[in-house]
């Protein structure tokens, strides 16, 4: 056997501890919405038909979460809505509703730096597709004019969503990662699992606990070296975010354009290399971290600190860190 086939066995075994057979963790990553959604869980003793079943249901529940709200696929219930902005209500499942609420909610929230009516914007800075370019001032002016939560009209009697301007438009992507992880989660927990992680890129949803009942330990990604950690964290039962301008970008003349816009200016927001916030809930971790990110340093500080139910961590443009909570003891040395 040649050695890059046993390290390759090796790898594998790593990455799918299945190798083991008995307890210890059942770990299994598939690409669902754009990503790698990776979900371990602690066998804790359950027979091994068991837990496969129940990661497969947890991936068919992202699946289908991907199939309502996604705006990269037409004939999802979201892309029927925005195909009708302007001129009809649209009925949908309560379900979208309530997710479509949630961020109506977290825009009120962070005083419109998240916005779900970014589509508009989204869709002509193309970031993270082979078409991403710099826009002219022009068609951002008449994008940024598309965007504006407070025309978003939601009838939950009649069960309905209503875009109330042409060419107006809804993008999830900045809540649906983490309301799949949510969901994703109750499944594995109604299939009897006690401990596991459901990560959609970088929005994780933890429960219980690890490998011999100990608690889970996470990397934060160091915003500017692949390879290394921020910090590592130990928890329970939490969910954390990352949003960051060193995924989906371009560079054009030396400049970074990432993938997270201002809706206010229009241009992809600037001030902050990564903002992770860790809560209670995964779609408030995810929705806050882009809002926070569009925020930059100043602001989404002050938020951090009036909103002790979360807790913050942030690496500025010029590479400064602040953070809240758990994060307080990570200093700029580590960067
Ligand atoms: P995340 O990677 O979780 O920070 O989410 C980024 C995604 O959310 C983008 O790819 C867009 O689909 C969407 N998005 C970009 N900017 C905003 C914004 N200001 N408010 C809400 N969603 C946004
Ligand atoms: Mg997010």
């Amino acid at each position: 056997m040649s050695i890059r086939l046993i390290a390759l066995c090796l790898l594998v075994c790593l990455a799918a501890p299945a190798c083991g057979g008995g307890d210890g963790l059942y770990k299994k990553t598939k690409v669902i919405m754009g990503t790698y959604v990776t979900i371990t869980v602690a066998r804790g003793g359950l027979p091994e038909v068991v837990v496969r079943a129940a990661v497969a249901d947890a991936y068919s529940e992202i699946e289908r979460i991907d199939r309502l709200m996604s705006t990269y696929k037409p004939e999802s219930q979201l892309s029927q809505i925005n195909r009708e902005a302007g001129m009809r209500p649209v009925k949908a499942d309560p379900e979208v509703i309530a997710v479509i609420q949630d961020a109506l909610d977290v825009a009120t929230m962070t005083g419109g730096a998240f916005d779900p009516t970014v589509g508009p914007l989204v869709r002509l800075w193309g970031i993270g597709g082979d078409k991403a370019r710099v826009p002219g001032k022009d068609e951002i002016d008449a994008a940024r004019r598309l965007v504006g939560f407070s025309h978003v009209i939601l009838d939950k009697k009649a069960g309905t969503v209503f875009i109330e301007n042409k060419g107006m438009a809804v993008d999830l992507g900045g809540i649906a990662k983490g309301y799949a992880s949510d969901r994703a989660v109750e499944i594995l927990k109604a299939r009897g699992i006690k401990g596991g992680i459901v990560a959609v890129a970088g929005d994780l949803k933890l429960f219980g606990a690890g490998e011999g009942g100990k608690p889970w330990k996470i990397g934060i990604q160091h915003p500017r070296k692949p390879d290394a950690l921020l910090t590592e964290l130990e928890v329970n039962d939490a969910a954390t975010s990352t949003s960051g301008d060193y995924e989906r970008y371009f560079i054009k003349d030396g400049r970074r354009y990432c993938h997270i816009l201002d809706p206010k200016t229009g241009y992809p927001a600037s001030g902050l290399m990564s903002v992770t916030v860790l809560a209670r809930d995964s779609y408030l971790a995810d929705s806050l971290a882009t809002g926070l990110f569009v925020m930059g340093p100043e602001k989404a500080n002050a938020f951090a600190r009036s909103h002790p139910e979360i807790e913050v961590l942030m690496v500025a443009g010029d590479g400064s860190i602040s953070s809240t909570g758990r994060f307080r003891g990570v200093t700029p040395g580590s960067l």
